[in-house]
């Protein structure tokens, strides 16, 4: 197969037996998708594949030995997932960097409140989103509510097709002028994204009555809110879109589509010379903060607990392993859109459907805040993709001065490891619904098993 090809699709280059493949890889990636649907979701169904395959927490092991395979779990909301090279652990390892958090609505510490006999849940969105996307949509809530006295209680409703769901409601176009005539960006507020959660009552108020159902139903108080993290997502699992099914429509593509590519990677390579780490973050989408973010220590630490595994618990050891390392930021990027074309530059665009994006830099305003992968690095990428038949192409998000966007990439940077972003290319990123391409979801798995094996 010619790896690098800007004239045939990847799906075209596969043989008969890589389509069927391709397949069989979609159903299980839809299958995550359905079940990872927030990022203790993606931690737990992560965690619980790994397992099946012989992963244990780094804590079991006294020491480590070539093929041992090890997982931290970041409280719940982060993962990684190791599998120990034959090398020593300081010369380097090669991890494959993805994010399990998406772009989303999250409940605010006292979300429910009433307006006209109305009962809503108030909203503070997550991520880059565009606001005016998120109305007229059955909405699911999912996530934890920690109660008075410290219990848990996991929250799904909408999920099942039995449930209710949750809608914003926008303004009827009748009545629409004064909103027609705002800029995109302001026709919906982020305040205005207020979930429909009860109308009726028997009493003065509604918001009593929601307020028993949630207490009678769930378990739940109004205070324990504020011991919560709840988030809105559509309530739409991933079809197949298209007369041919050649892609996915699904909420949290960006980057489930990379994590589960990731995943699957990491599961099914042979084990190499170069310890094998694969890294599922959050917090990515607000700039990967907090302590489930990569700006937090814990990657480094789990690398300095695997060091004093193997005896070197000097911070020269993580240092020296750190810029040994190899990266492949492993998140989403823009495809070419025909309908919104002035917004890319065609020739240096990744196109739906043609394989694993390489993508040089990202940044904004002069590649401002981006990684910059060195040519170095990215001729020994390139060569693994074309000597394993993996189908890549270069990208960049969207033309020169357009916007931009950034990655973890100049995070796992600032360690001296190399790295570059490399991920599947999408249609309508951070929208509720997102579109990739199967041929890419696939090509994603097959570049980070070839780079996972490599020498
Ligand atoms: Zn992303």
């Amino acid at each position: 197969m010619k790896a690098f090809d800007r004239e045939n699709s990847a799906w075209a280059r596969f043989s008969q037996e890589e389509r069927l493949d391709m397949e069989e890889y979609s159903k299980k990636y839809r299958q995550f998708l359905d079940t990872a649907r927030t990022e203790r979701l993606a931690n737990k169904e992560i965690i619980r594949q790994a397992q099946a395959a012989g992963f244990k927490p780094l804590g079991e092991y006294t020491s480590l030995a070539a093929g041992d395979k090890v997982y931290w779990d970041q409280k719940g909301k982060s993962v990684i997932l190791a599998v120990i090279g034959t090398d020593p652990i300081e010369q380097g390892l090669k991890i494959v960097g993805s994010h399990i958090d998406c772009p989303r609505l999250d409940l605010k510490a006292m979300p429910v409140v009433e307006k006209n006999k109305i009962v809503y849940f108030k909203t503070h969105y997550y991520g880059g989103l565009k606001k005016y996307q998120w109305v007229c949509l059955p909405l699911s809530l999912v996530g934890v509510v920690y109660t008075a006295d410290g219990r848990k209680i996991d929250v799904s409703i909408g999920e099942n097709p039995a449930d209710p769901v949750f809608y914003i409601n926008d303004i009827l176009p009748h009545l629409g002028k004064d909103q027609a005539e705002k800029k995109l960006g302001e026709a919906i507020e982020g305040e205005m994204l207020m979930p429909l959660v009860g109308s009726y009552s028997e009493e003065e108020k509604t918001k009593p009555a929601i307020l028993n159902i949630l207490k009678n139903k769930y378990g739940i108080e109004e205070e324990d809110f504020a011991s919560a993290e709840l988030e809105i997502i559509p309530a739409v699992k991933s079809r197949d879109v298209g007369l041919d099914r050649s892609m996915i429509m699904s909420h949290g593509h960006d980057d489930r589509v990379c994590s589960y590519g990731n995943l699957a990677a990491i599961l099914t390579a042979a084990p190499g010379a170069k310890t094998q780490a694969a890294l599922f973050a959050d917090k990515e989408e607000i700039g990967s903060v907090g302590n489930t973010g990569v700006h937090s220590s814990y990657f480094p630490d789990f690398v300095s607990e695997l060091l004093a595994l193997q005896g070197q618990t000097e911070e020269l050891y993580l240092r020296r392993t750190m810029r040994n390392s190899e990266v492949l930021s492993a998140d989403v990027c823009a495809a070419l859109d025909p309908v919104f074309d002035s917004c890319y530059e065609p020739d240096n665009s990744a196109k739906l459907g043609y394989g694993i994006c390489l993508c040089k830099y990202t940044g904004a305003r002069g590649k401002s805040g981006s990684n910059d992968a060195n040519a170095e690095f990215l001729s020994k990428i390139r060569q693994i993709f074309n000597q394993h038949d993996v189908p890549w192409q270069t990208g960049e998000l969207g033309k020169v001065d357009q916007g931009g966007g950034g990655t973890i990439a100049y995070i796992m940077a600032d360690w001296g490891c190399d790295v570059v972003d490399c991920g599947v290319a999408m249609l309508s990123m951070h929208a509720p619904l997102e579109i990739v391409a199967k041929a890419d979801a696939y090509s994603g798995y097959l570049a980070y098993k070839a780079f996972f094996e490599s020498k």
